[in-house]
């Protein structure tokens, strides 16, 4: 295959993590006879030095004509105070609204080397968790009507949760399609004792489940989910969440595979392009140290390999490479416990040998 992926670097460690992923899809493209091109474009902060905005024209065309897309990260202490409208992580909502990413895919999985870095208590962790979040990315409050208003005393603001049926309904598909090629369970999680937004949610999610009946699926409400991720995360195999929600939750879900650096994501659309990204952010005070575990972008770079171009063998190389080099000991300064911390530059070279 002859694949064009368009390279968003962005700022802090974003371009050394992503420089380790192109050099890992190049090794894959040699060994399994496909041709990466790599074009990058600007995002975030670097954009707004360049050319005075976050996200500027070129890049969303650069993305929409390209076949995927790779994301570091943005953001740094340099563009904290400006205002909102051309603040680096307004590029990240921009990028995903012009590819119309509305689905968010995080893995969080316990990785067995890595089980002393989870904060859980040891016999959950003796249990493991394989988890997929699926968030809706594209709706909900995060993009409903906002604004002031003066009410009864003073000045207030406002959000505004919606959804509409079919933007619940394509969610929910995403998640029967990823619990199908998986342990065949999905729990949706909503606040459908108090929202109305919750209780079309539930509604839309049944009436879809009926198109995969092989997938069971139940219903948690949001507050006793943020308590069972803690409590017993392995009963969870696919769970599908409004934007808000799943934003928190991941989050959640994340914190207890107890090692940011490893964790990738994939945002897609209707056309199954999209963006891949790993779920930390540039982390500026380790940035150009040569310190950033470069893992949750490779993993980003394997879950592109399967979602965007279907190549799953390719994207098991990159999987099984990186389990062969956690299971060898190596580690970046991030998940190591007293061994060696390999840079960025050494934890690739490792994870190359291993392909
Ligand atoms: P962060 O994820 O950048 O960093 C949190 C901590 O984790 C830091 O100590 C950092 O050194 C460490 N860390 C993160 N990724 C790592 C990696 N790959 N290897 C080793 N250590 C790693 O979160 P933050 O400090 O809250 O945010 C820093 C900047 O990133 C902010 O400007 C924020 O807005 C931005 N941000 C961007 C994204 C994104 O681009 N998608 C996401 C979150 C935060």
């Amino acid at each position: 295959m002859k694949l064009n992926i368009a390279l968003l670097k962005g700022d802090g460690i974003g371009p050394e993590i992503v420089d380790s992923a192109v050099r890992v899809l190049e090794k894959i493209g040699e060994k399994f006879g496909h041709e990466f091109c790599f074009t990058p474009y600007l995002i975030g902060g670097i954009a707004i030095d360049t050319v005075g905005e976050p996200l500027p024209e070129e890049t969303v065309n650069g993305c929409l004509r390209s076949d995927s897309v790779l994301l570091g990260a943005v953001g740094g202490p340099k563009w904290d105070n400006l205002p909102g409208n051309v603040r680096p992580e307004k590029a990240l909502l921009g990028i995903r609204a012009a590819m119309e990413l509305y689905t968010n895919l995080r893995p969080a999985r316990l990785y067995a080397a890595l089980k002393e870095d989870s904060p859980l208590r040891p016999d959950l962790v003796e249990k493991g968790f394989d988890i997929m979040i699926v968030r809706e990315l594209t709706g909900g409050i995060y993009f409903g009507e906002r604004g002031y208003r003066e009410g009864k005393y003073g000045t207030e603001a406002y959000d505004t949760e919606q959804y509409s049926r079919m933007e619940i309904e394509r969610i929910a598909r995403a998640a029967f399609e990823a619990a199908r090629v998986r342990n065949k369970k999905v729990t949706s999680i909503d606040k459908a004792n108090v929202l109305e937004t919750s209780r079309l949610w539930r509604k839309t999610v049944h009436e879809i489940a009926a198109e995969y009946p092989d997938v069971t699926v139940t219903d948690m409400l949001v507050d006793n989910a943020a308590m069972q991720l803690v409590r017993n995360p392995s009963q969870f195999d696919v769970i599908v969440t409004s934007n808000m929600f799943g934003d928190i939750l991941s989050d959640e879900a994340s914190q207890i595979t107890g090692s940011i650096g490893m964790l990738p994501s994939a945002s897609l659309g209707a056309t199954k392009r999209g963006l891949y990204e790993p779920i930390h952010g540039s982390a500026p005070d380790i940035a150009g140290q040569n310190k950033a575990n470069p893992i949750a972008t490779v993993l980003s770079a394997a879950m592109m390999l399967r979602y965007a171009f279907a190549l799953e063998e390719e994207a098991l190389a990159i999987e099984n490479a990186v389990n062969r080099v956690l299971d060898m000991g190596l580690r970046t300064a991030d998940i190591s416990h007293g061994e060696e911390a390999l840079g960025t530059k050494e934890m690739t070279e490792a994870i190359l040998a291993q392909i």
